[in-house]
């Protein structure tokens, strides 16, 4: 089914590059973004970074990394299915957690409310735009990956398409103007990927039964009820992970579906007017909605708001909020060019930067360094 070809996101028609480049001999533009990313310190974090199970607990937990893989793998092969660029999708969904604080949510929501205080704030997608434009530096002609316009374009929507002058910064990024179809997927291949991923980590925790989820998610208690026929001597474990293995099927298969009907009602022809249209056309379809909606409200009720996660965020928050004050009273606490950037400018900006680039494990190493633990 490669029904929306027609809506492929067409290499040549890239709006290019912030810094001029000479095309590669035999990769295109997207798969240079995608080897970029790659190659990225960024990247190379995110295997330290907490998904939502802190690491420690268990070797088979996801983390930012491993999630990330996870994603990329279902946009492509949604995006294959349909026939859009994959290039453009992985290299999409290669990069989305780029702008990720240490400690997951918690951490994006302390450093938010710290920036708050001196007027700015923090969002991770906007931040990941600072770290491919700006933060990473590995080339001699251009501060940043200089990625294409569509990459960074699809960064900062994300999750959301936003105005003209709602944010300022981002006004060269066609405000009012959805992105490519491939941008669209990355979010809804997000949600699918941790959606299932959260509970084959919650049940290797102990914190949910496969029964649990059988009873709260009917699409799961109806692949599990087969599974228990068909494989009765199997062992439970395995049961598990093939009714996970079919409901992350049934998703995926969900998502081109209902892309394919959005995009057949709204009779777009082109990229052009995929942009245009007003809402998104990627999406799932009602019922593979419906069976992700229960997915997450089961993990709302039973994990992310679990105790020993509860624990687990306040500590990380108290502790990114002692390090921000630390570094703002003591710019040198930080290496250079944080250090002189801090004296020099906006100091909130330049801590922000600092903390919010870092790994989990760095971060408890420097606050163990400057004495903030034990
Ligand atoms: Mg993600």
């Amino acid at each position: 089914m490669t029904a929306l070809a027609r809506l492929r996101f067409p290499d040549e028609a890239s709006r290019g590059r912030r810094y001029p480049e000479i095309a590669h001999p035999y990769r295109t533009p997207f798969q240079r973004d995608r080897d970029r990313i790659v190659h990225a310190r960024a990247f190379r974090r995110l295997e330290d970074k907490t998904q939502v199970f802190p690491s420690g607990l268990s070797d088979h937990f996801r983390n930012r990394l491993t999630h990330t893989i996870e994603v990329a793998q279902i946009a492509r092969t949604a995006a294959q299915a349909m026939g859009l660029n994959q290039d453009l999708t992985e290299a999409l969904a290669l990069v989305h957690d780029f702008g990720h604080p240490p400690f997951a949510h918690a951490g994006e929501e302390e450093l938010d409310r710290l920036m708050r205080r001196h007027g700015g704030r923090f969002d991770h997608n906007l931040h990941a735009l600072r770290i491919v434009e700006r933060l990473e530096q590995r080339y001699a002609l251009f501060p940043g990956l200089n990625l294409t316009f569509e990459v960074r374009e699809g960064m900062v929507k994300h999750s959301r398409d936003f105005e003209r002058g709602e944010f300022p910064e981002l006004d060269e990024f066609l405000p009012g103007e959805r992105p490519p179809l491939e941008a669209q997927l990355i979010d809804l291949a997000d949600e699918i990927a941790y959606n299932t991923a959260d509970l084959d980590d919650a049940v290797a925790a102990g914190m949910i039964e496969a029964e649990e989820a059988a009873a709260a998610v009917p699409k799961f208690g109806e692949l599990w009820e087969a599974q228990r026929t068909s494989y009765p001597g199997a062992p439970e474990k395995v049961q598990f992970l093939e009714t996970l293995r079919g409901v992350i099927d049934w998703l995926v298969t969900g998502l081109i579906e209902g892309t394919w009907r959005a995009a057949e009602a709204a009779g777009v022809e082109s990229v052009e007017a995929v942009r245009r249209h007003g809402e998104r056309l990627a999406r799932l379809s009602p019922a593979a909605a419906e069976t992700g909606g229960q997915l997450k409200a089961l993990l709302h009720a039973r994990v992310y708001g679990a105790e020993p996660l509860k624990r687990e965020r306040q500590r990380s928050q108290e502790l990114i909020a002692a390090m921000f004050g630390r570094f703002l009273e003591e710019p040198g606490l930080m290496p250079e060019p944080y250090a002189s950037e801090a004296r020099a400018g906006e100091a909130h900006r330049t801590v922000c930067d600092y903390i919010a680039g870092m790994t989990d494990g760095f971060l408890l190493r420097t606050a163990r360094q400057i004495q903030l633990l034990g």
